[in-house]
């Protein structure tokens, strides 16, 4: 079983599911060619077994030649909720992390144009990395902090959240319409533009002001 690491606490976080907000940044939308979401947010899944913490090593898969990062903030669930309002959504939140939605961009152009789903593109070993979190109580989100990543210490992603489409609070009152939410789940909720291909030996370094720093290297 995998455990969120939350920092200045020894409590012990079994994770759920894994779920993802794609296109969540306008700018990102844009520079893969996708329309900008305006209802609702692109939900797609991630797997648990694919999960690294910070200071590990994301194996490139041998079947794709396009493993690009993607820098995100990360929602830890903290009680179990179905059909969230906004005071509902909030009190959910149990904490804030950094981390990093990897993705195999070739696999997911060739899905996407066959119209099947995401999960290959999403779902492989090393898929998603996360930072240790910091709870609410510890930190309040302003929603304005900036958020970053490096790849060999030159910046690639380099953005605010307040760039979000959907907010912490819409995502969460959208997903427990359809779905319910349980404690230790993670919501990874988008990236900003600048996305891009890493190869066997890059360091990846990833930030959000105030929240976390994350690392993780391509073996
Ligand atoms: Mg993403």
């Amino acid at each position: 079983m995998e455990y969120v690491k939350i920092k200045n606490s020894e409590e012990q976080l079994p994770i759920g599911k894994i779920i993802g907000v794609g296109r969540n940044y306008a700018a990102h939308a844009k520079e893969l060619g996708n329309e900008v979401p305006d209802e609702f947010p692109l939900i797609f899944m991630k797997n648990v077994s694919g999960l690294l913490h910070s200071g590990g090593e994301i194996i490139h898969p041998a079947y794709s030649t396009e493993l690009h990062h993607e820098v995100e903030l990360v929602l830890v669930i903290g009680k179990d909720i179905k059909d969230a309002d906004d005071e509902s959504a909030e009190n959910a939140i149990y904490g804030y992390g950094v981390g990093f939605d990897m993705t195999l961009r070739d696999l997911q152009f060739s899905l996407k144009k066959k119209g099947e789903p995401w999960t290959l593109a999403k779902c492989f070993d090393g898929a998603a990395v996360i930072s240790d979190f910091i709870t609410k109580s510890e930190y309040k989100l302003k929603g304005n902090e900036a958020i970053s990543l490096k790849v060999n210490g030159e910046t690639r992603q380099n953005s605010t959240l307040d760039k979000m489409l959907f907010d912490s609070i819409s995502i969460i009152k959208f997903l427990s319409s359809k779905m319910k939410l349980e404690k230790g789940d993670l919501i990874f909720t988008g990236t900003p533009e600048g996305v891009g291909k890493v190869v066997k030996g890059d360091l990846l370094e990833g930030e959000i002001e105030n929240i976390a720093s994350l690392k993780a290297t391509i073996g």
